[in-house]
C-alpha cells in the first residue's frame, strides 16, 4: 500500500462528509479553512495565497467559499455574505443556482450525466439548434467544448482549416485582447507576461491597437502585399480582461468590411460579452455585425456547468463535414452541460435578462459615473455597457486597494487580467436597482476611506493581483 493511501482514504471520508453538509459547525469550518489553505500552499500553488484579497498576510483569516445564498450573493465558511459584483468573471449571468438550471442539470444527472460517445446525444442537437436560433446571421453550426479557451482554439483551427487551402494562415488580433491561455488561444492573447515563458507560440499572429481601423487596414494590406494571407481577424467586441475597453461604434462594422475586402474571416470572441452581458444577447448585435465565427463560453452553462460553443456558418464549418473527428473533445457538449445551456437560454429569454442588464446596468453606470465626478483624485474614468463595467483608477495599487476594501465591506469586485488598475463591475444580470444602490453607497464609503488613507503610492502589486 502506498504510504499515503490510508490517510487519503480518511481524507476522502471527511471531504465527502463536508460535501454532504448544508451548514458547517464552527469546528468543521475551521478544519475546512485549514485544509483549503494548506492544500493551496502545498498542492495547488502557493502563489495564489500571496495575492488573494480574501487571505490576510498570515493566512489565518482567509475567506473560504461555501455556498451561494441567493441569485446575487454568496457566503463564506464563516457565514459572511458577499454581494457578487464580479459574477465569476462573467459566468453567473442568470444568477447563482438559478432553479431552472439546477433542476435541468439534476434531472439529466438522474438519467445519464455523460454520453456514451457512440449514440447520438439529443441535448447536444437541441442546444445547437437553440444557439443557431438566437445567434446573429447564418451561424448555424456549432462545436461544443468546455472552456472559453477551447472555444477560441476551435475557432482558430476552423479558420485555419477553411483558409489554408487558399494560402491564408496569418491571424490578426489586438493589443490588450484576451482569448485564453492554451498555446493557440495564447497566441491571440496580447499580454507579454502570459506569453513570454511559452514562446515561440503559434506562428503567424500579429497584434494591432484595439479600436483602430486604420491600424487594422494597414496590417491587413501589409500582409496581403507580402503574400502573407490573413486567415482571420480575432477580436472581442468589448475587451473584458483588457479593462472593459469599448471601441468606437464604427469599429466592428469597419472590421467586417475590411475582412470582406481582403477575404479574411472575422472571429468575434464573446466568451465574456455573450449571453446578455452587455444588454443584448450578443454584443455584436449592438452594431448589427455578423461574424464568420462566434466564440461563447462562461455564462452559457448558467453558472452551473462548464460549456463553450464555437459557432460558424455552414460555408465555413463545412470544412469539418467530411471528417468530423478533425477536431473533437471527449466532454464537449456533454448531456449535463447541454442541459445547463438549454435552461440558461430559456431563462435569459423568458426573464428578459439582457434587457434587465441594459436597464440596471445603465442605472449602476450612472451612479458610478457620479461617484467618479466626486473622486477625480482617485478615479480616472468609469465606463461600461450593460452589466460589463469598469472603474479605472490612477494606478494598479489604487485599484487593488479599492477591490480589497470593497471585499472587506462585503462586495466582490476584482481587477482584470490585463489591466489591474481597472476594477471590473460585472454582477449577475439578475442584479436589481436596490442592490445597485447598496453597492454605490458602499463604494462611496470605500472611496472616502481611500482618500483619507491617501493610498496612492504606485507599485506593481496589481500586476500580481490579477496574474
Ligand atoms: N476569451 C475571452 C474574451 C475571455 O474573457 C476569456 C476568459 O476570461 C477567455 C476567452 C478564456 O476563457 P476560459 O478562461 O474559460 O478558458
Amino acid at each position: 500500500m502506498h504510504k499515503g493511501t490510508a490517510s487519503t482514504l480518511a481524507l476522502s471520508r471527511q471531504a465527502l462528509d463536508i460535501i454532504s453538509k448544508k451548514q458547517l459547525t464552527h469546528e468543521e469550518a475551521s478544519w475546512l479553512n485549514d485544509q483549503t489553505i494548506s492544500g493551496f500552499r502545498n498542492h495547488i500553488n502557493p502563489g495564489f495565497l500571496e495575492y488573494r484579497k480574501s487571505v490576510t498576510a498570515g493566512g489565518q483569516f482567509a475567506a473560504i467559499e461555501w455556498r451561494a445564498s441567493g441569485p446575487n450573493t454568496l457566503v463564506d465558511t464563516a457565514g459572511r455574505e458577499y454581494i457578487d459584483c464580479l459574477g465569476g468573471f462573467g459566468i453567473f449571468n442568470v444568477g447563482h443556482r438559478h432553479p431552472k438550471v439546477v433542476a435541468a442539470v439534476e434531472q439529466q444527472l438522474a438519467k445519464q450525466p455523460l454520453h456514451s460517445q457512440e449514440l447520438l446525444d439529443p441535448l447536444r442537437a437541441l442546444l445547437a439548434k437553440m444557439l443557431a436560433g438566437i445567434a446573429p446571421g447564418d451561424l448555424e453550426y456549432c462545436f461544443f467544448g468546455n472552456s472559453g479557451t477551447e472555444s477560441v482554439e476551435a475557432a482558430i483551427k476552423l479558420a485555419k482549416a477553411y483558409q489554408s487551402p487558399h494560402g491564408k494562415t496569418a491571424f490578426v488580433a489586438t493589443n490588450g485582447g484576451f482569448h485564453g491561455k492554451s498555446l493557440g488561444a495564447l497566441s491571440a492573447t496580447s499580454k507579454a507576461v502570459f506569453r513570454k515563458p511559452f514562446a515561440p507560440l503559434v506562428p503567424g499572429f500579429r497584434h494591432v491597437p484595439f479600436g483602430d481601423l486604420e491600424a487594422m487596414r494597414d496590417t491587413l494590406y501589409a500582409c496581403q502585399n507580402a503574400g502573407d494571407g490573413v486567415a482571420a481577424v480575432i477580436v472581442e467586441p468589448i475587451q473584458g480582461e483588457g479593462g472593459v475597453i469599448i471601441p468606437p461604434a464604427d469599429y466592428l462594422p469597419g472590421l467586417r468590411k475590411l475582412c470582406d475586402e481582403v477575404g479574411a474571416l472575422l472571429i468575434i470572441d464573446e466568451v465574456q460579452t455573450g449571453m446578455g452581458r452587455t444588454g443584448k444577447m450578443f454584443a455584436c448585435e449592438h452594431s448589427g455585425v455578423v461574424p464568420d465565427i462566434l466564440c461563447l463560453a462562461k455564462a452559457l452553462g448558467g453558472g452551473v456547468m462548464p460549456i463553450s460553443a464555437t459557432l460558424a456558418s455552414e460555408k465555413v464549418f463545412s470544412v469539418l463535414f467530411d471528417n468530423p473527428f478533425l477536431h473533437t473533445t471527449t466532454f464537449g457538449g456533454n448531456p449535463m452541460a447541454c442541459a445547463a445551456g438549454i435552461a440558461t437560454i430559456n431563462v435569459l429569454l423568458e426573464e428578459a435578462l439582457p434587457e434587465q442588464a441594459e436597464r440596471v446596468g445603465s442605472y449602476l453606470l450612472q451612479g458610478l459615473q457620479e461617484l467618479a465626478e466626486d473622486f477625480t483624485d482617485l478615479i480616472v474614468t468609469v465606463r461600461g455597457q450593460g452589466m460589463l463595467q469598469a472603474i479605472e483608477f490612477a494606478h494598479n495599487q489604487l485599484g487593488y486597494s479599492f477591490a480589497k476594501a470593497m471585499f472587506d465591506a462585503g462586495v466582490l469586485v476584482a481587477g482584470t487580467l490585463i489591466n489591474a488598475k481597472t476594477v471590473r463591475i460585472e454582477p449577475p444580470l439578475t442584479f436589481t436597482e436596490a442592490l445597485a444602490d447598496k453597492v454605490l453607497i458602499i463604494a462611496e464609503q470605500v472611496l472616502l476611506q481611500l482618500r483619507e488613507k491617501k493610498a496612492a503610492a504606485p507599485s506593481n502589486v496589481g500586476e500580481k493581483v490579477t496574474s
